[in-house]
């Protein structure tokens, strides 16, 4: 998945811990070849390669995540956009290049998830026009994170957190004291602006400096706004906190295309749901449910 992942539990011996951390991995690879759009060979490749011309049959698992992933393009109005990649994958921010403007226009009006036509009877999936490239780089973090604590629980563990890059999810406790998670200082790689308890929930931060470029003086980074085809420019992290990682995942990246005052007013909609906001002046932001209670 080009990301670190990290687990960390309490097990009865150290031979059951190392099975449970192997297993966790093991799954990571199963997910990272089903829902790569790097690898030829995976699932949503061939979906990339083929859905334009034929209505084809997937997994139950990737319609599932895809009709999640659609689920939050609509619940978003497209900040979250499962298309977004159709001008996304022209960005490079490893080699620091970018589409040039002719080309960035014309894709930047072909994102649109309603091009994405599922078919829950028939399981099949079908692209509306042959610009569509699916990457579930939004999301699937997420998932891979919600399947590996549920597969630590089926083992008996009671007490871990699973990270994989910036989504993570705890279940019980680190030595009977709640398990905690930092949100980095966006400018300061080496700071923390934030620490956090984690009581059985999910966290998930995105980030305008994990990974970017910087031409002329513009930062250009992995999150694309839908609405303008460039990276989105209101905030430098935002950070959900779900009660599920795909959730948090979904979410975080959508709080970040939406920005602050949109951001916000989604995120206290939601029961159960909340977020930390830093703007693009290095400035904190709390949904209502973090207000201090007074
Ligand atoms: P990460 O965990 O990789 O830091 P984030 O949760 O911050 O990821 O989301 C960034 C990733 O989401 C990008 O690398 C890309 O794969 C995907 N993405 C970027 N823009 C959008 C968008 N508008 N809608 C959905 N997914 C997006
Ligand atoms: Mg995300």
């Amino acid at each position: 998945m080009g990301t670190r992942i990290a687990v960390q539990l309490e097990a009865a011996t150290s031979v059951q811990g190392n099975a449970a951390i192997d297993a966790v991995m093991q799954e990571m690879r199963r997910i990272d070849q089903r829902f790569s759009p790097m690898r030829d060979t995976s699932e949503l490749s061939r979906l990339n390669a083929r859905a334009a011309t034929e209505a084809l049959v997937v997994s139950a698992e990737m319609f599932g995540l895809l009709a999640q992933a659609h689920a939050v393009s609509l619940q978003t109005d497209g900040a979250f956009d499962l298309t977004f990649a159709s001008l996304g994958r022209y960005y490079d921010y490893r080699k620091a290049k970018k589409p040039d403007p002719a080309t960035r226009a014309r894709l930047q009006q072909l994102i649109d998830y309603r091009g994405v036509i599922l078919q829950p009877k028939t399981r099949s999936v079908r692209f509306s026009h042959k610009a569509i490239y699916l990457d579930l780089g939004g999301i699937a973090k997420g998932y891979a994170v919600d399947n590996a604590i549920a597969l630590l629980q089926r083992r008996g563990v009671q007490n871990a957190v699973v990270s994989a890059g910036g989504d993570s999810r705890a279940i019980g406790r680190k030595k009977g004291k709640p398990w905690t998670v930092g949100i980095q200082d966006p400018r300061k790689p080496d700071a923390m602006a934030v620490v956090l308890p984690l009581l059985d929930s999910a966290f998930s931060t995105s980030g305008d400096y994990e990974r970017y470029f910087v031409e002329d003086g513009v930062r250009y980074h992995h999150i694309i706004d839908p609405d303008t085809g460039d990276s989105a420019r209101h905030l430098r992290s935002v950070t959900v906190l779900a009660p599920d990682a795909t959730t948090s995942d979904a979410l975080s990246t959508s709080v970040f295309v939406l920005g602050l005052q949109k951001g916000l007013a989604l995120i206290n909609r939601l029961p159960g749901i909340d977020a930390i906001v830093i703007d693009n002046r290095g400035v904190l932001h709390y949904s209502n449910g973090l207000q201090r209670q007074e």
